[in-house]
Formats: structure tokens, C-alpha cells, sequence
């Protein structure tokens, strides 16, 4: 299984290790090349901005945007959560839109990074893919909000609600075989949301 992570900035070499440690051999994404050889694509935290800035200069765009069209296996966390979504609030003009999921994400909806918190989620819904169901613990670092979600899109895990905040926010969504965090399971060993991933690549090779 070669995985790109998608490596013009952000928290590559986090994604990188889990990978590894569930068996995957890892590729940099930096070219058009190196997108069309992967069997599955990894967006990383970090900042959507510079990374649009980023993936426009190295003519990525539309490679991406092709690969996930054609079904392959694509994880999104925080700003590549933001990279996925059909739609961005509080973007900038120039944010690239990859639309690979039904949902409209709002950048640094927790506020700012001294905002920045843990949380454990309920992970009933990964026992459906075979996976443990102990809460995630969760690290959330100028998270994007969610604040549609498109009927074709499945909720697997949500924030329990806060103060100000009455109801359950999703945090971990999947539509098809493309997941995506708001938060970042790469930085604390959480290996189950890459698992996701990696399983429906699995299915799609045994089909
Ligand atoms: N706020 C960042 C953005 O807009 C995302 C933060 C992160 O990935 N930790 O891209």
C-alpha cells in the first residue's frame, strides 16, 4: 500500500509514522507524479491558506482533485479537512476548494490557537468497521467547524456540546472513501481514523 501524504507543509512526518506503523509504505506528495502513483492520499494539519497557495505553484489541484473523483482513499485532518470540504467559511478568495465532501467547514470556528483543546469522543460508529471502540481522545488546534452536513455524509464521531454550544458538533465525517477530521489524530498515536482509510482501500483492491 503506497499512501501519499501530502507534503508542501504541516504535520507530514505525524502522518507519516502512524502510517508506518499500520504497515504503509509512505510517499511525499510534492508533483503531479508522485500523486498519480499513490493508492491512497493523506491532507495534513496545518494552514489551509499557505497550503492553497502551495498546491496551485505546484500545479496539484487538479491531479488531486482527479484522484479523489476516481474513488481513491483520501483522509483529510483539520486543514485538509478544510482543503475536502464543498464548502469554506471565513476562507480566503484564493482557498482551494477540492469539494470532496458534502459539508460546509467555518476556518478556526473554536477561536484562535490559545483556544486550542482536548477532548475524548464517543467511537461506538467505528465498531461498524471492525475497529475499537474506546473514546478518541482528540486534540483540536484552530479547528474548523462543521456547520452543514450534506445528506450523502456519515458522522462517526461528534463533540459532546459545550458552553454556549447546544448541540453535538461532528468532528470525524466520511462520505465514501473520503474521511476527515477537525481534529488531529497524528499527533497523539491515534491510529483508528487512518485505519478508516486504509480499510477502504483495502475493500477496493478484494473488489
Ligand atoms: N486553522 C487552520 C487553517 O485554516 C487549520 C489548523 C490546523 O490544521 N491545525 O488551515
Amino acid at each position: 500500500m503506497d499512501v501519499g501524504v501530502l507534503a508542501l507543509q504541516g504535520d507530514v512526518s505525524e502522518h507519516r509514522a502512524i502510517l508506518s506503523s499500520l504497515g504503509a509504505t509512505v510517499v511525499e506528495l510534492r508533483s503531479a507524479r508522485d500523486v498519480a502513483r499513490v493508492d491512497a492520499l493523506v491532507l495534513p494539519g496545518g494552514e489551509s491558506t499557505a497550503m492553497s497557495v502551495l498546491l496551485r505553484a505546484s500545479d496539484l489541484v487538479d491531479p488531486l482533485r482527479e484522484r479523489i473523483a476516481a474513488g481513491v482513499p483520501t483522509l483529510g485532518t483539520c486543514a485538509g479537512m478544510i482543503l475536502l470540504a464543498e464548502e469554506v467559511l471565513d476562507g480566503r478568495p484564493d482557498q482551494v476548494r477540492l469539494a470532496a465532501v458534502d459539508i460546509t467547514v467555518r476556518r478556526n470556528a473554536f477561536g484562535r490557537q490559545v483556544n486550542s483543546f482536548e477532548a475524548d469522543l464517543d467511537a461506538t460508529a467505528l465498531g461498524a468497521d471492525g475497529l475499537d471502540t474506546a473514546p478518541i481522545h482528540a486534540v483540536f488546534i484552530r479547528a474548523p467547524g462543521v456547520v452543514r452536513v450534506g445528506p450523502s455524509v456519515e458522522v462517526l464521531a461528534t463533540l459532546a456540546p459545550r458552553p454556549g454550544v447546544t448541540a453535538p458538533e461532528p468532528v470525524l465525517l466520511r462520505q465514501g472513501s473520503v474521511v476527515v477530521a477537525a481534529f488531529h489524530p497524528e499527533l497523539v498515536g491515534e491510529r483508528r481514523v487512518h485505519q478508516l482509510v486504509l480499510g477502504a482501500l483495502r475493500q477496493a483492491a478484494s473488489a
